[in-house]
């Protein structure tokens, strides 16, 4: 781990930097509008993708879509959507992969999807549905093979997966099956990441494990979350949030810490590649990107 002060002395990458900002979709007037202020600022970086999660029920897909749209409709970004197996039939996930395609979309991010029944419930597959997101990432390109497919993928593994190594199998069998990237479930820790890439690497699957990298916008929010993706928070990261509870501003700040100390070190590390979970909010997300050395690219007009 780097001290603050080997942090403080670091200059900016020499190379550009790719990174991707995953959004979920609002589901009320001013969470849009939070959403849609935070991809106006973000925009400029010039991500590779923006990537729009998903959610198995009815409103939330639809949700998913809208924000697909307007990201193809009123920005220069590139959107990736999310999609799960759960809770619907093969038909009905063709249907809506035919539909992206329709509008433009030439990347999806394919899941399986939690249990319907929520986080400690066992995941069983739609009768008529794709069975894992190996069988979606194979249906998916067996008709548009034009369709650029991300996966997931977990350091610390899946909490339904028995081994890591049962997690990397499953990884492979996305990659077989035609996934070209993976991003990875957030971690605090970059020496799980480094240990986990090297056995995906030994098992022979060479495409870009992108990290996915959290910034702390509310230490407890994102304590839950760990918990449900089984991600481990680090009792160093507990100690330094601290105290802070009512005490915003520092709370940012100490965030911007912690995620400047993370990035500084995997770049230190050969990593050129980025998945932020935005949350929505793009300033802590700005402030990173900044660090990495990228800055807002002024489009010219015609
Ligand atoms: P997989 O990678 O297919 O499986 C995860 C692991 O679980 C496997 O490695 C395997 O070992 C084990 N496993 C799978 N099935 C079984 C089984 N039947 N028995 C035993 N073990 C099994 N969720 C959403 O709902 N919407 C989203 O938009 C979304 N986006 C995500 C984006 C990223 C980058 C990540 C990392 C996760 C995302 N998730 C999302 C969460 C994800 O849906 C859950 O973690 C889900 O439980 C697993 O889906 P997966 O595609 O990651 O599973």
């Amino acid at each position: 781990m780097l001290s603050p002060l080997r942090a403080s002395r670091w200059s900016a990458p020499q190379s550009r930097m790719n990174v991707s900002f995953e959004f979920f979709p609002p589901s009320t007037e001013e969470m849009d509008q939070t959403l849609w202020e935070s991809i106006k600022r973000l925009e400029p970086l010039s991500p590779r993708f923006v990537s729009v999660t998903y959610g198995a029920g009815g409103s939330t897909r639809e949700r998913t879509h809208a924000t697909v749209k307007r990201l193809l409709g009123e920005t220069s970004l590139v959107p990736a959507a999310h999609l799960t197996c759960v809770a619907a039939t093969r038909e009905e996930i063709d249907k809506i992969v035919a539909n992206y395609h329709a509008i433009g979309v030439r990347h999806i991010v394919a899941l399986r999807g939690d249990a319907a029944g929520g986080a400690g419930t066992r995941y069983a597959p739609h009768p008529d549905g794709y069975e894992n997101a190996a069988a979606l990432v194979a249906g998916i390109k067996m008709r548009f093979p034009d369709i650029e497919i991300s996966v997931s993928a977990y350091p610390e593994k899946h909490p339904d997966s028995a081994t890591v190594e049962a997690d990397i199998d499953t990884l492979k069998a996305k990659v077989d099956a035609g996934a070209t990237r993976a991003m990875t479930q957030f971690f605090f820790e970059n020496d799980l990441y480094f240990r986990y890439l090297e056995r995906v690497r030994k098992r022979g699957i060479d495409i870009p494990i992108v990290p996915g990298l959290i910034p702390v916008q509310n230490f407890k929010t994102m304590t839950a979350f760990a918990a449900r993706a089984g991600a481990s928070v680090p009792s160093w990261l507990a100690e330094r949030f601290d105290g802070l509870e009512n005490d915003a501003a520092t709370r940012k700040l100490i965030a911007a810490a912690v995620a400047a100390e993370q990035v500084v070190d995997l770049v230190d590390r050969g990593v050129t590649d980025f998945h932020f979970y935005t949350m929505n909010r793009a300033d802590l997300v700005y402030a990173i990107c900044h660090l990495l050395g990228l800055r807002p690219i002024v489009k010219q007009a015609a």
